[in-house]
């Protein structure tokens, strides 16, 4: 049985790529064990949001090569969507996949052969309709799971790459996100962390976040769901009162403030203004 391992820097969004990764490899016969293990197959989900970001995704793949001279390096995610050519120049990596395929990183592992140039997927355009997952999260851990239900982002907030790499806001479909539910929960966790870049824009087949969550909460098995970051802007006083009401819904919001000065705020082409939470 080949052996891979899964590295993930960045956000809880990559956390739930990395997992759903995982488990299309699984599914395909590989023993996934810890970063830094013996491996046949490593796979890096890069992040990029800053400079220092994109130097340790660099430095995670030289130190897995540094690990595992002869293991198979794959290099996915936001760092590979723009990073491309610095990527590139690793000795080493054998396949570089941007932000579009790399759910799909286990139909183009050319049977682990090393390569001496890096086969590159990449596409500069990203899709901008509803998408559907084709697999579920795998977690080491018991309790907690993330659930990704969207992608994108249409803010283009003046310091912030995340629109560049990941493309525009679009939604993951309703029944594909409550199939994963069913699936996480019947897999024992107890906990599902809702997951996308701007989670608040969740829009498909007239359903948004509140109904995500009220259909979650039905499912028998799931204690609690809890909501990754959300923008201030996108919360409505209906999201409000029904986490103020809700069994399951965690009383918790972490919200990106930036600042605390409009005019910052301001340059920064944010929605809000301080005035909001004074
Ligand atoms: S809303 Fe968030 S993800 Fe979108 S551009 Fe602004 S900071 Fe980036």
């Amino acid at each position: 049985m080949p052996r891979a391992s899964l590295h993930t820097l960045g956000c809880r969004l990559n956390q739930a790529e990395t997992a759903i990764i995982a488990k299309t490899l699984s599914v395909r016969g590989y023993d996934i064990v810890e970063f830094g293990q013996p491996v046949d197959l490593t796979v890096i989900n890069t992040c990029t949001v800053t400079e220092q970001a994109d130097a340790k995704c660099r430095q995670a793949v030289r130190q897995a090569l540094r690990l595992n001279p002869q293991t198979y390096v794959a290099v996915v995610g936001c760092y590979s969507q723009i990073g491309l050519e610095a990527i590139r120049q690793i000795k080493g990596v054998d396949l570089i996949i941007g932000n579009e395929h790399k759910l799909k990183v286990v139909d183009h592992l050319n049977g682990l052969t090393k390569q001496i140039d890096p086969v590159v997927i990449h596409s500069h355009e990203l899709p901008q309709e509803e998408f559907t997952i084709e697999s579920s999260g795998l977690y080491s851990f018991n309790t907690r799971a993330n659930l990704k239900i969207q992608d994108g982002c249409n803010y283009y907030c003046s310091f912030c790459i995340i629109p560049t790499v990941r493309g525009r806001s679009r939604s993951r479909t309703f029944a594909d996100i409550i199939r994963e539910a069913r699936e996480l929960v019947e897999f024992g966790h107890r906990e599902l962390v809702i997951t996308g870049v701007n989670l608040g824009t969740y829009r498909n087949d007239g359903k948004r976040l509140l109904q995500v969550i009220s259909e979650l909460e039905k499912i028998d098995g799931l204690a609690r769901i809890r909501i990754s970051s959300i923008e201030p802007t996108t919360i409505g006083g209906e999201l409000v009162r029904y986490m103020a009401s809700s069994e399951k819904l965690v009383p918790y919001l972490h919200l990106p403030l930036q600042s605390g000065d409009d005019r910052i705020l301001k340059v920064m082409k944010r929605k809000h203004t301080i005035a909001a939470f004074s």
